[in-house]
């Protein structure tokens, strides 16, 4: 069975269904304004950020970090996994 992370807070679901019937906490545009997000890459033992391009082992380490250098500004957005 594959798995399926969503893209900003990197949980993971057994269905895409349950995945976007769910609101995520780690939502950019604020703590449940909006539904998680599928990560629509593979499953990867690191995951690099497409702003940074720093590595992190699991998309839920990556998005549970500010960012400071974020394209939005300063602070205003997490890391994102690139593909
Ligand atoms: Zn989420
Ligand atoms: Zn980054």
């Amino acid at each position: 069975m594959p798995n399926f992370y969503c893209e900003y807070c990197g949980r993971k679901f057994s269905t895409v269904a349950s995945l976007a019937a769910q609101s995520c906490p780690n939502h950019p545009n604020g703590m449940s304004k909006g539904k998680h997000r599928l990560y629509q890459g593979t499953e990867k033992s690191q995951y690099t950020c497409e702003y940074c391009g720093r590595t992190f082992s699991s998309i839920m380490s990556m998005t549970a970090q500010n960012y400071s250098y974020h394209p939005n500004g300063m602070g205003k957005g997490k890391h994102s996994p690139a593909l």
